[in-house]
């Protein structure tokens, strides 16, 4: 039952990874087809240049139709945004976390809130998103075998324009999972992203935690950014847009099909 479980829990991971990467794939391919359009009308008739720009179109269309596929392989486990306290959320899994995380093999864990007064609430699939807290609370872990602190903090965290390339200027809510564990060199830090990635032993790490854990943010509309420095430590932080007073009937936030037709 134990590997069922854990194959269940990495094709949820690869799901909502895929679903991700595909809502940044599409936006990409939109920009590419709009373009093509647009140049297509000032190219004349020259029939080489028409012909290059029509196998150009034919292409990103192919990689759209293949995007589509991706986004419908991750609905399989469609998420289910709400309106979210998120300080609500992390004080709601107190229990369960310091169950979840035991204690490291060479000294004691720490876990400790630094809750910002009224951060707002966002629109995020409430489950999905205490799956990535866990998530990145057990690299946080793993990262201090000789034990240490693990800080969940909360902000206002409004993002201005070209702040961080892929999010729009905003209102922002930041939920970051720090730690004071060993940190990352470079050479890991650019390529954690990358699915099945992974620095730790075979059976312990399955380099799906933090794909999952981006591909459930730029879902639901956010962005993450992670500060590491060797022998210091490492904060993850999460961007989710802030929800609009009152806007519990809303539409969920769009899963790029919809940007992709339009
Ligand atoms: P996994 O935890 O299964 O390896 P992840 O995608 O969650 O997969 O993480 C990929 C890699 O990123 C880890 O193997 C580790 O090298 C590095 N990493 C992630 N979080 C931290 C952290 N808090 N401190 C140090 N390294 C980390």
């Amino acid at each position: 039952l134990e590997t069922r479980l854990r194959q269940a829990d990495k094709m949820q991971a690869l799901g909502t990874m895929a679903g991700g990467v595909a809502h940044d794939f599409n936006n990409l391919l939109t920009a590419i087809l709009g373009s093509l359009h647009l140049a297509g009308k000032r190219v004349g008739d020259e029939p080489g240049l028409r012909r290059l720009m029509h196998n150009a179109t034919l292409a990103a269309e192919r990689g759209s139709a293949l995007t589509r596929r991706l986004l419908s392989f991750s609905r399989q486990n469609e998420l289910a945004p709400r309106r979210v306290s998120v300080n609500r959320l992390i004080l709601g899994m107190g229990d369960l976390l310091a169950r979840t995380l035991g204690t490291p093999p060479g000294g004691a864990l720490e876990l400790r809130r630094d809750l910002a007064a009224d951060p707002g609430a966002v629109r995020v699939d409430p489950d999905q998103f205490e799956l990535a807290l866990i998530n990145l609370c057990i690299n946080a872990r793993d990262a201090m075998p000789e034990g240490g602190t693990i800080t969940l903090a909360t902000a206002d965290a409004p993002i201005g324009p070209d702040e961080i390339p892929e999010l729009p200027a905003g209102a922002y809510v930041r939920v970051s999972v720090a730690d004071t564990g060993t940190g990352m060199p470079p050479e890991v830090l650019t390529r954690v992203l990358e699915p099945f990635f992974t620095t730790k032993e075979v059976g312990k790490g399955t380099g799906l935690g933090l794909p999952m854990v981006y591909g459930l943010v730029r879902q639901s509309g956010g962005g993450l950014a992670i500060d590491s420095v060797p022998g210091k430590g490492t904060r993850v932080s999460l961007y989710l847009p802030a929800a609009a007073a009152g806007d519990e009937e809303s539409v969920p936030p769009g899963d790029g099909t919809a940007r992709a037709c339009a």
